[in-house]
């Protein structure tokens, strides 16, 4: 047994048997072959490593042309782990004796080179391992058994994995089989953990060496209320899991009851709580959570399936559905936010960006291919049938941005309208907050939008010039950031100056600090993953306004992050001692 320590970024505790996946590498699967197979296989396996041998000559060759023989000298000693040495010998005779197929046997004979040479402290061997490990990789590739990025089945397994793309994580979680995530890297407001959020499916990050300590089919225990990942667990580790697993079940299940209250503070303050989704399906469990509508649908993720993102009638059934089945609660869609970190197999951006999310991206993106953003707008605005449809662009930058895409919208209606496709009903049209140079706009778009939304993630993001998932840098990624604090209070108040709706859809909205921060600053519509929404309620049920909202007006004097944490902390803990015992049950 051996325990490795995460961050939890998505609650629940599972036990499982583990799959390994590398963002760099391919997934593989154990399939068993019949032994008048062996030769067949044996001889995919040698073709795969002739294509290996050839490829590594030719980098070998202009390597050396570029830089030199010494440089070379890396890929010539990957060449020869293919030509001579045990490497090639090893995975014919798993093949053989073991009857499987070639990529299985590939991976045992990485794991069993990681165990020997991962032993051994002298460095010269362990970046052997790293040479053996790309080796095996090109070969995997060279099989071509599944293309990069393509999501295989997963059946009740816990994904291990360095990161993975959204795209990739998107399609795993949505064919509903994918019980935890264990990720080395990946960020905490990347579009991976809102979907494991949103559905629910107990991920740790940060686990630093996780997918190079586990092995596939190890057994794995999950456990996103204390952060650990426990690999080949005892009996007695798997017995405590399960009772803590029932107590959490129960937590939940109490955590229902907070549904049922009235969506206001202790003095009689209201407040809404929406839910954000990536696939419809998850509208789902929304009303169940208790979300009075949904506050971002964030409808990028559609390109998972090529087929419904370019199609307008597809779009238009899942918007008309989703729509039809959260009415009459609001349903805000936002227009394709593709770029920087929202990268799609089946969207290629002609781009390429050496600063990503500086660049063309979201609407600056879709300004571009007109005919697409409008494809999307009709499909959106014909699916109003039922009335609650809100249109939301995000990243917007300036005013005349604005303009152009309300005539795009015009232009999109004139054409339904002549197809005889308009509903009579009205769109709102909103616009995210998550570029800061926009806030000092909002006193001139009174009469140019109708709402809206503050993307936090972003906003922070762009604030602090702190990428949202990059580790190296997470440590200065911080909502208390005093320029954060300020800047979403000023937002507050200009918003409210013009009368306008807003909404904060980002991460600060579903976590309990965060978001008794923007109640106070008189913020009262927060969306968030679904699961969140209960957790959210019971805060916000159990303080007064009045309380938080003097509390946060102090926040503004301060100077530092760790200060304003602090403060509002210690400050609520004053009168409300148990307000964020989260699990008393496991305490
Ligand atoms: C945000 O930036 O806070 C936001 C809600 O948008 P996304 O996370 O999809 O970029
Ligand atoms: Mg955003």
């Amino acid at each position: 047994m051996k325990t490795i320590k995460g961050k939890s970024v998505s609650s629940g505790i599972i036990i499982g048997k583990a799959l390994l996946f590398n963002s760099h590498k391919e997934i593989v699967f154990k399939e068993n072959i019949d032994a008048d197979a062996i030769r067949k296989e044996i001889d995919r396996f040698e073709n795969a490593v002739k294509r290996a041998r050839a490829q590594l000559k030719k980098i070998y060759n202009n390597l050396q042309k570029t830089m030199g023989k010494d440089s070379a000298l890396i890929i010539e000693t990957q060449y020869l782990l293919l030509k001579e040495g045990n490497l090639v010998d090893d995975i014919k005779h798993i093949i053989a004796t073991d009857l499987v197929n070639t990529e299985w046997a590939i991976k045992e004979v990485e794991k069993k080179y990681v165990e020997v040479f991962g032993n051994i402290m002298d460095l010269a061997f362990k970046e052997r391992i790293n040479d053996i490990s790309d080796v095996l990789s090109r070969l995997l590739k060279n099989l071509k058994i599944h293309k990069k990025d393509e999501a295989p089945e997963v059946e009740n397994v816990i994904l291990v994995a360095d990161d993975i793309p959204p795209s990739m994580a998107a399609s795993l979680m949505s064919q509903g089989k994918l019980l935890g995530l264990v990720l080395d890297y990946g960020g905490e407001t990347g579009h991976t953990t809102i979907l494991a959020r949103t559905l629910e499916i107990p991920t740790i990050l940060h686990t630093i060496d996780a997918s190079r300590v586990i092995a596939n089919d190890d057994l794995l225990i999950v456990d996103g209320l204390s952060g650990e990942v426990i690999v080949n667990p005892t009996p007695s580790a798997i017995a405590k899991t399960t009772i803590k697993k029932e107590k959490y079940q129960v937590y939940k299940d109490r955590l229902k009851e907070v549904i049922k209250l009235p969506d206001m503070t202790k003095d009689k303050h209201p407040f809404k709580l929406l839910g954000n989704i990536e696939l419809a399906f998850e509208s789902d469990a929304l009303l169940s959570h208790g979300a009075r509508g949904i506050g971002l649908f964030r409808t990028e993720f559609l390109f998972m399936d090529p087929n419904i993102a370019f199609s307008l009638d597809q779009q238009y059934m899942i918007y008309k559905s989703v729509a039809q089945k959260m009415y009459p609660y609001p349903v805000v869609i936002r227009t394709f936010d593709v770029g920087r970190d929202k990268v799609y197999d089946s969207f290629q951006i002609e781009e390429d960006e050496v600063n990503p999310a500086l660049g063309v991206m979201a609407v600056r993106l879709f300004l571009r291919q007109k005919e697409m953003f409008k494809t999307q707008i009709k499909g959106i605005l014909r699916a109003n049938e039922s009335g609650n449809i809100k249109l939301l662009f995000p990243m917007i930058t300036e005013i005349e941005e604005i303009h152009t895409i309300k005539a795009l919208v015009e232009e999109a209606k004139d054409e339904l309208r002549r197809e005889n496709k308009l509903p009579d009903k009205q769109v709102d049209i909103g616009i995210m907050i998550e570029i800061p140079g926009i806030v000092s706009l909002i006193p001139h778009l009174e009469h140019v939008v109708d709402f809206f939304s503050i993307g936090t993630n972003d906003l922070i993001q762009y604030s602090l010039a702190v990428d949202r998932n990059k580790d190296s840098v997470a440590y200065l990624y911080n909502p208390f950031h005093p320029g954060v604090v300020k800047v979403l209070m000023e937002i507050r108040e200009e918003i409210s100056k013009i009368g306008k709706e807003v909404t904060v859809c980002g991460e600060m909205a579903g976590k309990p600090f965060t978001a008794l921060m923007l109640l106070g600053m008189g913020y009262t519509n927060f969306s968030m993953t679904p699961l969140s929404i209960t957790e959210i309620k019971r805060v916000f049920t159990q303080v007064h306004y009045s309380y938080v909202k003097k509390t946060v007006k102090e926040l503004a004097r301060l100077s530092s992050k760790t200060e304003i944490e602090e403060f509002l902390i210690e400050t609520m803990l004053k009168k409300y001692p148990d307000l964020f015992i989260k699990q008393p049950l496991f305490q």
